[in-house]
């Protein structure tokens, strides 16, 4: 079965053409035939497009919304030139990302005319991000008349228990506005999850306990218990837990408070504050890029070191609580740009954890770049691993899966 992965956002639409069957849908091995991003929809936008054993392509012309730029991926996905199909009717499904989907949506889902409503509930949840994934299901449905399925960032962590996702305010507010924990990353705490589980040969063992560290420009950690997230370090928005390319990560809510009349912010540029101007960047006054800041704490910018220090110090931090979370642990794996590639930050946010059981071998972790690898010493009982992520894949297992009847993980 062909499926074509959406993640829509504001303003830009990535896509990959996945060819899945069961067979490789249950051994998680399902292949891209191409894959591309449009960017700056709105006004004048570069489409980027790669497709296997032909030149990639990027090209730049005006495209003012999500339906025209879907338009012209399926263009491209048909081209006789560079396309991997010969007509669009060979594309079986459609898998949409959706980043909130509430307390409603606990695993992914086709897309009708309740579930689409029940999406468009939780737009107060993600005001920023679930219109725009709403706005590209609804531009694709008209031309591809085949079935779409949704895959949430939040639904993995519905498993978690209450006392992991409430946080400390008057209750009411949870039952009137569903303030509470929700997470996100799902998609890809899972996916790394599943795999190292499959690794270890302990894919069906309800004891096993792994920390997943998604490390990004967006970061966020998981416990996960037996395949189930059992806490994870972003909340009712993707800004709480671990410090970010541009985001705070945890900071005392009183801050935002005290700030806000110090420096007479309005709401807008407290938002701004939080989401744009912290993290990394915000410490470092450099940079938001992991590489940047590595390059530039080598060169002598104290600054810079500063924030990388926080970034590992914060993640330690969580690492060993998450250990005390799962009553020990049998895996951390790093995924995600700066996990996937950084030996140093694996390294530095690692040290002091020994107590805990977890080491991290430096000829080992120095060789694994965004490959697999165990990077612990041998003979660890608690291993590290790096373990490459793949969100778009498994929003294609799941569509398959639910697509050819079967039940969705
Ligand atoms: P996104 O969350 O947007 O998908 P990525 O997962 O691609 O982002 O991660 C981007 C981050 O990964 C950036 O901070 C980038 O500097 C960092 N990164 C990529 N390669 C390396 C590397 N070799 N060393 C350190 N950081 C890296």
């Amino acid at each position: 079965m062909k499926v074509l992965v959406l993640n829509c956002g504001s303003s830009s639409v990535k896509f990959q053409l996945v060819q899945t069957d069961e067979a490789s849908a249950a051994a998680g091995r399902v292949h891209a035939l191409a894959r591309g991003l449009v960017e700056n929809i709105g006004g004048l936008a570069i489409l980027r497009y790669e497709a296997e054993g032909r030149k990639p392509l990027k090209e730049t012309g005006e495209i003012l919304e999500h339906k025209i730029a879907v338009e012209r991926i399926l263009g491209l996905l048909t081209r006789p030139d560079v396309g991997v199909i010969q007509d669009r009717s060979e594309i079986e499904a459609v898998g949409h990302r959706m980043v909130h989907g509430g307390e409603r949506f606990k695993t992914s889902v086709l897309i009708d005319d309740d579930v689409l409503s029940g999406i468009e509930d939780c737009i107060d949840l993600a005001p920023l991000h679930n219109p725009p994934n709403i706005k590209g299901y609804r531009a694709s449905r008209d031309l591809l008349l085949v079935p779409h399925v949704a895959v949430f960032d939040t639904s993995f962590h519905q498993t978690m228990p209450r006392e992991a996702y409430l946080y400390g305010l008057p209750y009411v507010l949870y039952q009137r506005h569903g303030i509470r924990r929700y997470g996100f990353h799902g998609t890809s705490h899972r996916f790394v999850s599943r795999r190292m589980a499959e690794i270890l040969g302990r894919a069906d063992d309800p004891t096993l306990r792994v920390i997943t560290c998604h490390l990004g420009n967006g970061c966020s950690i998981t416990a996960i218990r037996g395949g189930h997230s059992v806490d994870t370090s972003m909340g009712l928005t993707p800004l709480e837990g671990l410090l970010m390319g541009t985001r705070a990560g945890d900071i005392d809510a009183g801050i935002i408070l005290h700030v806000m009349v110090t420096e007479e912010l309005g709401v807008t540029e407290a938002n701004a504050l939080l989401n744009k101007h912290s993290g990394l960047l915000g410490i470092s006054g450099v940079s938001n890029d992991m590489r940047t800041l590595l390059q530039a704490e080598a060169d002598g910018n104290d600054r810079a070191r500063l924030a990388v220090d926080v970034f590992c110090y914060r993640l330690k931090k969580y690492i060993a609580s998450y250990t005390g979370v799962l009553g020990g642990v049998d895996a951390v794996v790093f995924t995600g740009g700066i996990g996937e590639n950084s030996p140093v930050i694996r390294a530095r946010s690692m040290v002091g954890l020994e107590a805990l059981g977890l080491r991290v071998d430096p000829a080992r972790n120095d060789a694994a770049r965004a490959v697999e690898a165990d990077i612990s010493p041998e003979g660890s009982t608690s291993r590290v691993f790096v373990v490459p992520t793949n969100e778009e894949l498994l929003i294609a297992r799941d569509t398959y899966h639910i697509v050819a009847g079967l039940s969705a993980e």
